[in-house]
């Protein structure tokens, strides 16, 4: 049998994970020994699910064995993959992000416009036959429940919304919001975290012509925990720009009740950008970017058009 590792990407949130742990079981069952890995510790959702359903946490790596098949699953973006990606045979994708990825080599690539990875591999299972198992629902249900914010993010489809019928009927969890709400509260619970962290935990990297944009999300059930903390965040949102050698950097605290992005930004040419691409003005480094909940959908592709026009 071929050996492949299966891995999500850096800063590794709920979908990532459990669709790295459901990705390896589905590729077991079809001709292969797979392994799930991660790229760095949990945020505190993640830890909460693993715990809550007993599921061993994967190992964290950030380089992959060369000689064996890798899998990415919720990225395709080298700066978002592991350090030696360029050494490695990427074999297989499952992904709802925008397309950054390049290969000499034919591989399985499935992309779709879906509110999570997982409801993409929920497909991939109908289609091969294969028997979803309890555990896999729940798993497959916490991702949707996760990256759709309770269907309040704009990636949510109505695809999405049949499939996780399908999933509650597998799992028996008859309401989703008792089911979503804690895992929200679990993640929201970030006083012992440091600022350092509040910004690198859910955060990316994206390439845009000659730039390098730093973009991080906190998604809250109390924002204004996060926004006590402004001007240490700000100190190490300015660090984290002139270590990583980036551009631009921002950070969105998301309140995921009130449907609100508040975003932090730094002085001079940060607000400028922040002011032109989202109509805002930027009043003591604060941003408000008004319901914009999804990074993919409703960030990223404005800031890449305003750099790649540059
Ligand atoms: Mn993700
Ligand atoms: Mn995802």
């Amino acid at each position: 049998m071929t050996q492949i590792s299966v891995i999500g990407h850096k800063n590794p949130d709920t979908d990532c994970t459990l669709s790295a742990i459901i990705m390896a079981d589905y590729l077991n069952k079809k001709w292969y020994l797979a392994t799930p890995y991660i790229q760095g510790s949990l945020n505190k959702e993640t830890l909460f699910l693993l715990e809550k359903y007993n599921i061993p946490e994967p190992v964290i790596v950030t380089q992959l064995d060369t000689n064996i098949d890798v899998c990415l699953v919720d990225h395709n973006e080298a700066s978002q993959s592991i350090d030696n990606l360029t050494n490695v045979r990427v074999s297989h994708i499952v992904d709802h992000h925008k397309i950054n990825f390049e290969s000499n080599t034919p591989l399985f690539m499935r992309l779709e416009p879906l509110c999570s990875t997982a409801s993409v591999l929920y497909k991939m299972y109908i289609e091969a036959g294969y028997e979803i198992s309890q555990d896999i629902a729940t798993m497959m249900l916490a991702c949707i429940m996760s990256d759709s914010l309770l269907w309040k993010s704009s990636t949510t489809t109505e695809e999405d919304k049949v499939i996780a019928a399908k999933l509650q009927k597998i799992t028996a969890i008859s309401n989703l919001s008792d089911f979503a709400m804690p895992m929200f509260e679990a993640k929201s619970d970030l006083w012992d975290v440091s600022a350092e962290e509040i910004i690198t935990s859910d955060y990316k990297i994206f390439e845009a012509w000659d730039s390098n944009i730093g973009c991080g999300t906190v998604e809250t059930t109390s924002p204004d925990n996060i926004l006590a903390r402004k001007e240490e965040i700000l100190v190490w949102m300015k660090n984290i720009k002139e270590n990583q050698k980036l551009d631009f950097i921002m950070l969105s605290i998301v309140d995921i009740i009130q449907e609100i992005n508040t975003t932090l930004v730094l002085d001079g040419k940060d607000s400028e950008i922040i002011e032109t691409v989202f109509d805002s003005s930027v009043i003591n480094n604060e941003a408000n970017l008004w319901a914009r909940l999804s990074r993919k959908k409703q960030i990223i592709p404005q800031l890449t058009e305003y750099f790649n026009a540059r």
